[in-house]
C-alpha cells in the first residue's frame, strides 16, 4: 500500500508544515480503522457528485457518497451559483428539474437570441440542498456529510479506497472504484495522477467569487430614495480612502468601484465579488480571502445601514460556504479534451456526454469586464445546432486503475475546462462516471475496459 507522507503532502502543497506531525493527524493503530466496504465511493458532492452517485446507486451498487460540508451541492448551493446554464445536463439534472419545478422552485428562461437549449434553469439554491439529498436517498446511496476525502489507498497502482478525516479521526474506507468529484481532483493528485492547472505561461487562474446576500431591506423604500448612483459611488470611494470598506485583496476592478461588475442599484442585495490570484489548492490563500471578504461584508453591511434609506435594519442574511471556484487541477488523461474541439463541435466514438456552452473565460485583464453579448457567446461556442462530446477516456486518470474523474477536473484544456464547468455538463459527466463505475463493478472489470457505448446506453435508458 502506498501512502503520501506528511513531508510529501507539504512538498506538494507548497505550505511549510515542517513540525506539523504532531497536528496532523498521523495513520497508526489508533487513528486508522477499517470500516465496511463499499462497490463504489464518491468523493465531493457537489453536481458532479451528486448525479455520479445516484446513477451509481440507482443500479444496486453500495455506493457511499462522501461530502466536506454540511450539505449537498457544491457550488450550486454553497457559493450561490443559482442557474444551470444553456446546455444538455443528461438524467440527474432532468430528475431534479423536475423535483424542483414540481414545488415551484424553478424556472426554465430560454430566448434563442442569446441562449442555446434546452435554456437557463434558475432554481431555489437552499431547496436542491434537501431535494439532492432525496434523490440520492431514493437511489440507495449512502451519505457521509462533514467528511473530508483526504487521500487515495493505492496498491500496485490500484486505488483500493479512500483515507477520510472526520470527528472520528483517520478512517480507511474501502471501495472497488473510487470517483473523484472533488473539482480540485484532491483524490487523482494524492494517488499522483499528472495534472495541470492555470495558464501554461504564467500559472494564471480565472477569478474566484465572493457571493453574500444581504437581509433586513426596505427594498420599496430604497427604490423610492435611493441616491444617485454618482453620488453612491462618490460616497463608497470615500468610505474606502478613509479606511471604513477595505475589498478583498485581487479583487477584480476594486476601488474607485467597490462594488465591481453591476451597477451599484442592482447590486445591494445580492453582492458578489471577483477576485484575482486565488489559488484553490492552496488553503492560505483561500483562508485569506474567505476571512477578507467576510470582514468586508459586514463593512458593506455597516455602511448600507448608514448610509442609505431602507437600509436601517439590514444586516449579513447569507455568507456562502465555499469560495466560488471556477478553476482548478486538470487531471491528465490518455486524452485531453482542447478548446479547438469545444469550437469544432467535435465528436469522439466514446463520446459520453455532449455539450455546448460557450468559452466563458473569467480571466480578463484588470480594468475589463466580459462582454456577455450573444454575438460574444456566438463566437465562443460551437457552431449553431452543433454540439461537442466528452469522451469517456477523459474521465480515466492516466496509469492509476479503480478511479474516475468526474466535474470540472477532467482532462482538458483551460479553454475547455472554461465551457465544461457548468453544471448541467459536470452532472451529465458525474451520470456517465456512476454508470461507467456501477457497470465495472457487476462486470468485474476495471473502469479502462467498460465499454462507452454500454455507458452511452445506460444513460439514455435508466
Ligand atoms: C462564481 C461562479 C459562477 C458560476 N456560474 C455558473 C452558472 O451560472 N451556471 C452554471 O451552470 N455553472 C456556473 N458555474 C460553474 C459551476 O458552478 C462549477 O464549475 C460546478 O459546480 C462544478 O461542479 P463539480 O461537481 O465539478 O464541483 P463543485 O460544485 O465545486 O463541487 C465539489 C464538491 O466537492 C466537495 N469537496 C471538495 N473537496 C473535497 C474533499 N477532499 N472531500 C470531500 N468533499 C470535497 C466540495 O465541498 C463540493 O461540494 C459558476 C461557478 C462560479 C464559481
Amino acid at each position: 500500500m502506498q501512502l503520501i507522507s506528511t513531508e510529501e503532502t507539504s512538498r506538494r502543497s507548497g505550505l511549510d508544515t515542517s513540525g506539523a506531525r504532531e497536528r496532523l493527524p498521523v495513520m497508526d493503530n489508533e487513528t486508522m480503522r477499517t470500516t465496511n466496504d463499499y462497490d463504489v465511493i464518491v468523493c465531493g458532492g457537489g453536481p458532479a457528485g451528486v448525479a455520479a452517485a445516484i446513477k451509481t446507486a440507482e443500479t444496486g451498487a453500495r455506493t457511499l457518497l462522501v461530502e466536506r460540508l454540511a450539505a449537498v451541492g457544491g457550488m450550486a448551493t454553497g457559493a450561490f451559483v443559482s442557474a444551470w446554464m444553456d446546455t444538455p445536463g443528461g438524467p440527474v439534472t432532468e430528475d431534479l428539474w423536475c423535483r424542483l419545478r414540481r414545488r415551484g422552485l424553478a424556472h426554465l428562461d430560454y430566448d434563442p437570441a442569446s441562449h442555446r437549449e434546452p435554456g437557463r434553469v434558475r432554481y431555489h439554491g437552499e431547496s436542491l440542498k434537501p431535494l439532492s439529498l432525496r434523490a440520492l436517498r431514493d437511489a440507495g446511496a449512502e451519505i457521509l456529510l462533514c467528511t473530508v476525502a483526504e487521500s487515495a489507498a493505492v496498491e500496485d497502482g490500484v486505488v483500493s479506497g479512500v483515507y477520510v478525516v472526520n470527528k472520528a479521526g483517520r478512517t480507511l474506507l474501502r471501495a472497488a472504484v473510487v470517483i473523484d468529484a472533488t473539482a480540485d481532483a484532491d483524490i487523482a493528485w494524492s494517488a499522483g495522477a499528472g495534472y495541470e492547472q492555470g495558464d501554461p505561461d504564467d500559472g494564471r487562474l480565472q477569478h474566484v467569487n465572493f457571493r453574500y446576500v444581504i437581509e433586513g431591506v426596505d427594498r420599496d423604500r430604497y427604490k423610492r430614495e435611493k441616491p444617485a448612483d454618482d453620488l453612491l459611488v462618490k460616497w463608497l470611494q470615500q468610505a474606502h480612502k478613509e479606511g471604513f470598506l477595505h475589498p478583498p485583496t485581487g479583487v477584480f476592478s476594486p476601488a474607485p468601484e467597490l462594488f465591481p461588475y453591476h451597477p451599484p442599484q442592482a447590486v445591494l442585495i445580492l453582492e458578489s465579488w471577483e477576485i484575482e490570484g486565488v489559488n484553490p489548492c492552496d488553503p492560505v490563500q483561500v483562508s485569506r480571502t474567505l476571512v477578507e471578504a467576510q470582514l468586508a461584508a459586514q463593512e458593506v453591511v455597516d455602511f448600507c445601514r448608514e448610509h442609505l434609506p431602507g437600509f436601517e435594519q439590514a444586516c449579513v442574511g447569507r455568507l456562502p460556504e465555499a469560495l466560488g471556484t471556477r478553476e482548478s487541477r486538470r487531471v491528465k488523461g490518455e486524452y485531453t479534451l482542447t478548446g479547438d474541439d469545444v469550437m469544432a463541435g467535435r465528436t469522439f466514438p466514446d463520446g459520453i456526454t455532449r455539450a455546448h456552452f460557450f468559452i466563458d473565460f473569467h480571466d480578463s485583464p484588470p480594468g475589463t469586464t466580459i462582454p456577455y453579448s450573444p454575438e460574444f457567446k456566438r463566437a465562443n461556442r460551437p457552431p449553431d445546432g452543433a454540439s461537442y462530446e466528452i469522451p469517456y477516456r477523459f474521465l480515466l486518470p492516466q496509469n492509476i486503475s479503480g478511479l474516475l474523474v468526474a466535474g470540472r477536473s477532467i482532462s482538458c484544456d483551460r479553454r475547455a475546462q472554461a465551457s465544461l464547468r457548468v453544471m448541467p455538463t459536470c452532472m451529465f459527466i458525474g451520470a456517465a462516471a456512476g454508470i461507467a463505475a456501477a457497470i465495472s463493478v457487476a462486470e468485474g472489470i476495471s473502469p479502462a475496459q467498460v465499454n462507452p457505448e454500454h455507458i452511452r446506453e445506460k444513460i439514455m435508458t435508466q
